[in-house]
């Protein structure tokens, strides 16, 4: 019965992020300058937002605040640079909460939290979209050295406002599935416990609650895509070393979900957090069940591709002009949605056991690699022709010479594609 209550409340959220959210660019797309212009619209609307440090590069860090409750609350998002879409929902979240003070539960969270948030750690990050900040350090794994002024930046917001839970947000690699399938994992959560002994404790069991509430929210729109990792200590992380140090996390990482855009994923991220929030505040939170969180399965990954060509006839013309079958997978690099994702070659061989999110039968064509060398890591370009078309695979300029009846560049195709339709 109170999953109906939550899914309820889930549905409508969706509805209230299309209606209030502002922000408008896909998450990927969002520079530091496009953030500030967001943080002006807050402060416009009279939500506290202030400058609380700078990057090595010297731009400005932010943290936004709303409420006066006596919980206090933390989130932070995109400390690795490539990493975005919280930074986005979080910019919605404190849009919404500022702009529905007359919800009974908005001002209950108003009365009851205090929530402030660092959208965009890393700034230089996010300019570059690379993971590290401008030292090429990892900030999530600067916890205990503190080299990078980012780091210390969080490590001071933590220590002088001790808040009672966090949540790290990030971003995890877009073909990370759920347990032992095939189905990617769109979001995944964790409960940072904290310590090397594995101790457990109220409030790390309090985290797995909120979870279990963001979960069952998140099952109307992604049911089965939703996994978890599981909890090595890792003293050089934050989110281990902020629960050591008394502000126990929730980590959540946002994936991917084909066919899906990133505007999607960003208001699954506005519906989870507000979800959290709001079970705290009205006292659900502590009905639910923590072991809807333990039955999520671990997450895997090396089990999807984004493209498998099954059973091609491979040629690697630059070394012999002989064929053999073969299934071929592809993936692409994490970019911008506005930039062509490189692709290059993951596995050649046996694919049966694995699903690419696109799958091409390949059986009668000869795949051939526009640079004539087929090889692990390097470039997934082809060059498509029909089996027994008579080709000199020696020829100078091959594709010149011999047209290929399709092309598969930069993960799309640029040419024949109709040979590779879907059968109805
Ligand atoms: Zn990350």
């Amino acid at each position: 019965m109170s999953s109906t209550i939550y899914a309820q409340s889930a549905k409508e959220l969706a509805g209230d992020w299309e209606m209030h959210r502002i922000s408008k660019i896909v998450p990927s797309d969002v520079r530091h300058a496009d953030l500030k212009k967001y943080l002006q619209q807050l402060k416009n609307i009279g939500l506290k937002v202030g400058e609380v440090g700078k990057s090595f590069g010297g731009r400005e860090i932010y943290q936004m605040e709303f409420g006066r409750g006596a919980t206090r609350i933390f989130m932070w998002s995109q400390m690795h640079g490539d990493e975005p879409t919280a930074t986005s929902a979080l910019v919605d979240m404190f849009a919404y909460l500022q702009k529905n003070p007359d919800k009974k539960w908005v001002k209950e969270i108003k009365e009851k939290l205090t929530i402030r948030a660092v959208p965009m750690l890393n700034p230089d990050g996010a300019e570059l979209f690379q993971r590290f900040n401008l030292q090429y350090i990892d900030i999530n794994r600067d916890a205990k050295a503190l080299s990078t002024p980012e780091g210390q930046l969080l490590k001071r917001l933590r220590d002088e406002w001790s808040p009672e839970i966090g949540f790290n947000l990030h971003n995890q690699n877009s073909l990370t599935t759920v347990g032992r399938t095939n189905k990617q994992a769109t979001i995944s959560f964790l409960a940072v416990l904290g310590n090397a002994e594995g101790k457990s404790n109220e409030n790390y069991i309090r985290n797995k609650r909120l979870i279990s509430v963001m979960k069952v929210a998140l099952d109307d729109f992604i049911k089965g895509n939703i996994g978890r990792y599981d909890d090595t200590f890792n003293p050089r992380a934050f989110g281990d070393m902020f629960s050591a140090w008394g502000t126990p996390v929730i980590l959540i990482e946002t994936g991917a979900l084909h066919g899906k855009d990133e505007m999607f994923l960003t208001q699954l991220n506005f519906i989870a957090y507000l979800s959290a929030l709001k079970a705290l505040v009205e006292g659900s939170e502590q009905k639910a069940n923590p072991k809807v969180y333990e039955d999520l399965p671990f997450n895997s990954s090396d089990r999807i591709f984004n493209v498998i060509f099954r059973r091609a006839n491979i040629i690697n013309f630059k070394e012999t002009s002989e064929s053999f079958t073969a299934d071929v997978g592809i993936n692409k690099e994490r970019r911008r949605a506005q930039i062509l994702a490189p692709t290059y070659v993951r596995e050649i061989g046996d694919l049966t056991a694995y699903k690419g999110l696109e799958e091409f039968d390949a059986r009668e064509f000869y795949l051939v690699p526009r640079n004539g060398q087929l090889r692990i890591g390097l470039g997934g370009e082809f060059l498509f022709f029909k089996k027994g078309r008579k080709i000199d695979w020696k020829a100078e300029n091959l594709e010149k010479t011999f047209l290929p009846d399709a092309i598969f560049s930069d993960g799309k195709w640029t040419k024949g594609e109709k040979f590779f339709a879907k059968k109805q």
